[in-house]
């Protein structure tokens, strides 16, 4: 028989306003344990919340980019739960109203497109956090991450394979970053997925029994978990058996997933309205000056980048992977007017270099100004493409001005065509046997006589001229 299997995620991302969701505290990742809190986040007898009005914004944000509906009227509700890393023994968040429903997310997978349903998103607070220390046998808990606002995104079960999944959380987290609503720093867990897995023989129309994978956060090990729970759930039905419903855990080391508890029913966590929270109306209004804030979108970038600049779909689509990487693009093309040369010196060089340092598109850090600047002295030919590296790099490390820094050591490209052929005759006669070879039909001896060259002349030649002046000689031996 045949199968299919049929994932629905429900996607945690931690959200990067300033303060928590109910007090003032810093949402500051990491930091010294317990120094992040103060009586409302830590669930004091006593303390009352307090919503924080970017939360809701955020939400509204992410809510429109994902093409939802807004809830005009909402509520909070209680999920009672105990847990160490929970002190109030409570999480607030959205049950029955939540801020956003009905969205939907187009996604590309070999050419296919289609859309996933977004049944929800809602607010709510994030958890401490255990540390468990094997070496003094016991567990500590950091209260730091508690309060900190989450929105929950959850999806219809639309999936149909890994790879649609992970083009999915690709481009939720590209929307997200896009939006300033997160970083989405998946290794430091502002964005993480309860990954929901069942199969079915292809043709029925009943969803088979899922298990639930929680809190998972690399790509890489939701792809191997979802076809490792596929395969397990269908060797499991053709042996006659039945999947039960419960949560697994993953484990990256010995790549199998492994049974940790059956599943809990919602009328477990005795959800009930959150009585110290007003509810919160949303205005047209407010709705409407929040979409006209939101930023354009990778998706609207790309097909820009194609149809206004002339970028390749695969250059469009490298450039606009990061945020960071499309703005230093649109910024140097506006001050230089050359889109082409600002995308091969981010697709060239700068890819190379953040390669090279391990580094991140966040971490870029590159005045828009210098590199059009740079990008003027190569297509002026005061430089030529080598030096231009050279600069580049110069830019990208120590943040130098280009034009001062090219004048300053020398790099400038020497147009003195009598020098240039100077230096040859000095070549020619200092290399005979390459001359030969040369005349003999060896092409790179060619190759050979205009490096010596351009060494001679510290690299600051117009490669043009010395091929000319070069071919002219040797023609005339
Ligand atoms: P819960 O609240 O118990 O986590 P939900 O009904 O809210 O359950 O569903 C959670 C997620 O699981 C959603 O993304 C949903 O699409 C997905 N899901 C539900 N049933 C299945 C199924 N049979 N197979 C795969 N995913 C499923
Ligand atoms: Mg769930
Ligand atoms: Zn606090």
């Amino acid at each position: 028989m045949n199968y299919e299997t049929v994932v629905g995620l429900e996607v945690h991302v931690e959200l990067s306003t300033k303060s928590k969701i109910f007090c003032g505290c810093t949402t500051e990742f990491g930091g010294e344990p317990n120094t992040h809190v103060c009586p409302v986040c830590t669930g004091m007898p006593g303390s009352l919340p307090v919503m924080n009005k970017s939360v809701v914004e955020f939400a509204i944000r992410a809510g429109l980019a994902l093409n939802c509906d807004i809830t005009r009227y909402n509520k909070f509700d209680r999920k009672n739960y105990f847990y160490p890393d929970l002190p109030k023994a409570y999480q607030v968040s959205q049950l029955y109203l939540p801020i956003c429903q009905n969205g939907k997310v187009e996604i590309e997978v070999d050419g296919v497109k289609k859309y996933i349903g977004i049944h929800e998103i809602h607010m709510e607070e994030d958890a401490g956090k255990l540390i468990h220390d094997p070496w003094d046998d016991c567990t500590l808990v950091d209260y730091n991450r508690c309060g900190v606002p989450l929105l929950e995104i959850v999806s219809e079960a639309d999936f149909r394979s890994a790879d649609e999944v992970i083009a999915y959380l690709t481009k939720l987290r590209d929307i997200m970053m896009y939006l300033g609503v997160s970083d989405c720093k998946m290794q430091e867990g502002s964005m993480r997925a309860d990954v929901n897995v069942s199969v079915r023989p292809v043709g029925q129309k009943e969803f088979g029994t899922r298990s639930e994978m929680k809190n998972m956060n690399s790509f890489k090990a939701i792809f191997r978990a979802i076809n490792f729970e596929a395969k397990r759930q269908i060797e499991i039905l053709e042996e006659g058996g039945k999947v039960v419903q419960e949560t697994r855990r993953w484990d990256e080391n010995k790549d199998a997933s492994f049974a940790m508890r059956s599943k809990e029913n919602a009328q477990d966590y005795r959800y009930f309205p959150e009585p110290d929270l007003l509810p919160i109306e949303i205005s047209e209004s407010w709705i409407e000056e929040v979409e006209s804030n939101l930023p354009e979108l990778p998706e609207d970038k790309r097909a820009r980048y194609i149809s206004e600049f002339g970028l390749s779909e695969y250059d469009a689509g490298v450039i606009t992977s990061a945020k960071q990487l499309a703005y230093l693009f649109e910024d140097t093309t506006a001050i230089c007017g050359k889109p082409k040369e600002a995308c091969n010196l981010i697709m060239g060089e700068l890819m190379r270099l953040l390669s090279e340092t391990s580094a991140l598109p966040e971490d870029i850090n590159v005045d828009p100004k210098k590199a059009a600047d740079l990008i003027n002295l190569i297509a002026d030919g005061k430089i030529n493409r080598s030096v231009g590296k050279e600069v580049f790099e110069e830019i990208f490390r120590n943040d130098v001005e280009p034009v001062k820094y090219v004048e300053e050591k020398g790099l400038l490209m020497l147009n003195d065509d009598s020098l240039v052929s100077e230096t040859i005759d000095k070549v020619i006669a200092d290399n005979p046997k390459s001359v030969d070879d040369f005349k003999s039909g060896k092409e790179k001896a060619f190759g050979f006589l205009v490096g010596q060259t351009m060494k001679a002349l510290k690299g600051k030649a117009n490669p043009q001229a010395v091929n000319k002046i070069l071919k002219e000689k040797l023609k005339s031996l």
